[in-house]
């Protein structure tokens, strides 16, 4: 049963509504807050209210014209086309959206990620014939390591060095407030430095239920009082004049992109933490068999591979190729 409602630019096509359209259009369906998947100018926005929230933290509070905010399980009925969200598990609010319309079920996945993370809502699985997935790290070489065992790596290397700062360039939105999480989880107590980029997030993260432990602006604290202190950045601030006013510091990145090593050594990181808010290779295709779908549409990342591999185990599946579009802020969302 090939479903027909939706177009490969995820286009609703019964409703005219568009799910994380790359430009403005009059009604969308938004997964979540990062730049590559939300942007301002809608005319009417769908999404979790913490992904609105986000939305308002990031664009300003008028930056749709309007917001019906979708609690997840809730199912909602536009004009005959049954719409609700489900975790995702990648950021705070991030969703998966189910759609049924005349018997056939279709799930967007939006970025997402099955491991355990305590600043997003744990992904649920839904079941569906066509299934439209992210590939951000679809080839078999990802294989994504156990966070708590990087996080413990960056603990030693805190106490190996109590005269040097350790800063660590993350993304401002679910990257930022995860590692902070990820630190906690591992037992750091301590107050952790904020640069100014990660202030406002992180208290919309607090704000909105997700605990993060003390957490001080960077700008107010000497040199001194920074040696053997965590800083979290963003990644362009890591590297640049910046990070000169912290003691010594080590560099480092958390990214699921810290595993090809190369790119490691390139940017001058001394201590890459492989820490990925997307599924790896094996969490792909493991998401894909259990949805129990007959059609996969591959988008969002390395499509060929996944596209082959789907077929291989005997579902149709096809690459959309939708046109990445350069967004606003100078912020990528390649975690
Ligand atoms: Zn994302
Ligand atoms: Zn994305």
């Amino acid at each position: 049963m090939a479903p027909t409602f939706l177009d490969r630019d995820l286009r609703i096509r019964p409703i005219d509504v568009f799910i994380d359209p790359g430009k403005p259009v009059d009604r969308a369906i938004i997964t979540h807050g990062h730049a590559d998947h939300a942007r301002s100018g809608h005319g009417a926005v769908l999404a979790t209210p913490d992904t609105i929230a986000i939305m308002q933290t990031r664009y300003g509070a008028d930056c749709a014209g309007q917001f019906q905010p979708l609690p997840f399980g809730e199912r909602i009925d536009i004009d005959g086309v049954g719409v609700s969200l489900h975790p995702a598990g990648h950021i705070l609010g991030s969703a998966q959206v189910r759609l049924e319309y005349r018997g056939e079920t279709v799930v967007v996945t939006g970025d997402y990620k099955r491991l355990s993370d305590r600043t997003a809502q744990p992904f649920e699985l839904v079941p569906c014939d066509l299934l439209v997935t992210e590939a951000t790290f679809g080839l078999p070489v990802f294989q994504h390591p156990d966070p708590a065992r990087e996080i413990a790596r960056l603990l030693r290397s805190v106490e190996s060095w109590p005269e040097r700062a350790h800063v660590i360039g993350c993304y401002a939105l679910g990257k930022a407030q995860r590692v902070i999480s990820l630190l906690r989880e591992g037992g750091y107590a301590n107050p952790i430095f904020l640069h100014g980029a990660m202030i406002r997030l992180c208290a919309l993260y607090e704000e909105r239920g997700i605990p993060l432990g003390p957490l001080l602006p960077s700008i107010e604290a000497s040199k001194a009082e920074l040696a053997g202190k965590i800083v979290i950045a963003p990644p362009s601030a890591v590297k640049d004049r910046w990070s000169r006013r912290l003691p010594d510091p080590v560099l480092s990145v958390a990214s699921g992109w810290m595993s090809v090593k190369q790119r490691a050594r390139q940017s001058g990181v001394e201590l890459p933490l492989v820490i990925s808010d997307h599924c790896d290779w094996n969490e792909l295709l493991t998401s894909i068999e259990d949805t129990g779908c007959e059609t996969v549409w591959v988008t969002h990342g390395r499509e060929d591979a996944l596209v082959y591999q789907c077929r291989q185990m005997g579902l149709a599946a096809e690459p959309l190729n939708i046109q990445a579009f350069e967004d606003d802020g100078g912020e990528t969302d390649e975690e």
